[in-house]
């Protein structure tokens, strides 16, 4: 074969003789390099094993990859093993549980899924055997109440029309699982000081799903809107909004949602702008319109118009509709800047933007910083609450003081005027632990 080979080059004879025995030589060195390590392999599978394996609860590392004035990225994921996470189950497999949150489990460093809630069996056992839920941890809404005597179970996530908010946190708390509840928290005061109320009963924590406020961008507007980065902050203007669809959906039901724009989107204006700045709104002002020709506003409102006027003075101005293109954004007005974010609330791609002078520039920036899943961190942050019994930074208490203020809006758009709310001293009244950085 090797003879062969040599024959095709053309190469004087003593010199293929030459190149045919370094060849052999070659290829008998690699023989005897392959038994020996052979004869090696074979004498470790029969010596005995060292059975001590590495550790594997502990944190991997990566050297760094790129020079040290490029843009860092954090720690490398170290999520906790399975076995150690907090379990989760999900009440209500529509669009939020299944395009967002579930696929957020795989960002999460404690946090699992362990059960499913659903009122369509045949599509909780895909889920369930896309998420590796098992069977028995399979519930529905009549049934829901035997999640007690799942161990694997310690939170419930509520991700159902607005109205059932405040029936499933307190079955839950009865069945002595903590609870995290999308926004808005329920469709009244009442709903959610009785929410607060059977989560405190049972020693259980509660905690609202306002992901704004688990977002590493909006936290650093607050922090430059703390630490007066470009001055006093004189004015706050947000807008979130969307076109909604199909006129039969919950959204636009009065029962099931307890208002339209106002509690579902409108709300993260509200949420944020109080977030940001950390005070309580001592006087608000709302006009709504809506056009009840449109087939999709027979009971719930379109457009609503909002301002809030808080203890230090300053004001925000918000807006939310049902009927424009999405829009999700806001600007803060400082004495030596205007910065903010746009989008704001989306699910993704959020972009942070400040102008600023400097010299004869006017400096426009839209700095960029590695993405983060929101739902993860608000979820983790759930999970370090119920592990070491701290209040969740955005407890009961904090959904509670938005429907208070959602009622009052209401109010004075009834009755066109505007509506004085409770004065409160201080900052951040309502808000518990900071979340972990
Ligand atoms: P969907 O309509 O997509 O899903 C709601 C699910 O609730 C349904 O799929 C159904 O699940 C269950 N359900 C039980 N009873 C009813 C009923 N009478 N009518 C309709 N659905 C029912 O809503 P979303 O997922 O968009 O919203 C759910 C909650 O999440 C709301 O409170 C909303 O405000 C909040 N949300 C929060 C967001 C955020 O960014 N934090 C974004 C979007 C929504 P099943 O078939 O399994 O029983």
């Amino acid at each position: 074969m090797l003879h062969s080979i040599l024959d095709t080059l053309e190469l004087p004879v003593e010199r293929r003789h030459f190149l045919f025995r370094s060849t052999q030589t070659l290829l008998s060195a690699a023989l005897l390099a392959s038994m020996a390590s052979y004869e090696t392999n074979a004498s470790e599978l029969l010596a005995p094993q060292n059975t001590s394996a590495p550790d594997p609860v502990g944190k991997v590392s990566l050297p760094p990859l790129e020079a040290q004035t490029e843009q860092k990225k954090g720690p490398l994921p170290n999520p906790e093993p399975m076995e150690k996470r907090i379990g989760y189950a999900i009440v209500g497999l529509g669009h939020l549980a299944l395009e967002e949150v579930l696929p957020a489990f795989g960002a999460c460093e404690k946090s699992k899924v362990t059960a499913l809630v659903s009122g369509d069996r045949t599509k909780a056992l895909t889920v369930a055997k896309q998420y590796g839920v098992p069977e028995k941890s399979i519930y529905d809404y009549q049934n829901f109440d035997s999640i007690k005597n799942n161990p694997d179970v310690d939170v419930v996530y509520i991700i159902l029309p607005n109205s059932m908010h405040a029936e499933f946190t307190i079955r839950s708390a009865k069945a002595g699982k903590h609870v995290l509840c999308e926004k808005p928290m329920a469709n009244s005061v009442a709903e959610c000081e009785q929410m607060i109320k059977a989560c405190e009963d049972a020693k259980r924590k509660l905690m609202i799903a306002y992901r704004i406020q688990y977002e590493p961008n909006n936290t650093e507007i607050k922090k430059m809107i703390r630490e007066e980065k470009y001055g006093k902050v004189k004015n706050i203007v947000a807008v979130n909004g969307q076109n909604i669809g199909d006129p039969s959906q919950w959204r636009l039901n009065k029962q099931l949602a307890g208002g339209g724009s106002l509690p579902d989107v409108g709300i993260y204006c509200l949420n944020t702008v109080r977030f940001l700045i950390g005070e309580e709104p001592v006087e608000v002002y709302a006009q709504i319109s809506t056009d009840t020709n449109d087939p999709r506003f027979k009971e719930v409102e379109d457009v609503v118009d909002f301002q809030l006027t808080f203890p230090s003075g300053l004001r925000a101005m918000c807006g939310t509709s049902y009927s424009h293109h999405q829009s999700r954004n806001y600007r803060v007005y400082a004495e030596r800047a205007f910065f903010g974010m746009d989008p704001a609330f989306a699910y993704g791609g959020l972009q942070m933007y400040r102008s600023f002078a400097q010299d004869e520039l006017e400096i426009y920036e839209t700095p960029k910083r590695t993405p983060k899943n929101q739902f993860a961190l608000e979820m983790d942050h759930m999970s370090d609450c119920v592990r070491s019994d701290k209040k969740p930074f955005t407890p009961g208490e904090e959904g509670l003081q938005d429907m208070k203020i959602i009622e009052a809006l209401y109010l004075s758009a009834r009755e066109n005027r505007p509506v004085q709310l409770k004065k409160h001293e201080g900052k951040d009244l309502f808000r518990g632990t900071e979340p972990k950085k």
